[in-house]
């Protein structure tokens, strides 16, 4: 597929998602007062501001893209899905992943290579 097409589509669910109810639901569970969340990962208390919501299993796996259906039923998972975490948390996860990714990527090239 055009990547232009793919990644437009991709940023048009990613907005649609926002308002996917279970993210809702998953603020009520973690609210501790007016506007103050707990980490679900340190269990710290932040303002809504320091804290972000994110999808418990990455939505595009760390072992790379794989469909249109898969992206969506991760990307619009149920409560269980989902979790508040703190910036800090969300960095060192995000990182992890993406660190993840990459070898998976690179061992990917280096297997094509010897294909060829
Ligand atoms: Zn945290």
């Amino acid at each position: 597929m055009d990547s232009k097409k793919k990644s437009y589509a991709i940023n048009a669910l990613r907005r649609a998602s926002y308002r996917w109810p279970a993210r809702g639901q998953v603020d009520k569970k973690q609210r501790v007062e007016r506007g103050k969340y707990y980490c679900n990962i340190c269990k710290a208390v932040f303002r809504k501001k320091d804290t972000q919501m994110d999808h418990v299993s990455s939505v595009i796996p760390v072992t790379g893209w794989d469909s249109f259906d898969g992206y969506i039923d991760r990307m619009f998972c149920d409560v269980a899905g989902f979790q508040r975490i703190c910036k800090p948390c969300h960095l060192n996860k995000s990182q992890g992943e993406n660190s993840t990714r990459k070898i998976f990527r690179d061992i990917k090239k280096e297997n094509n290579k010897k294909v060829k």
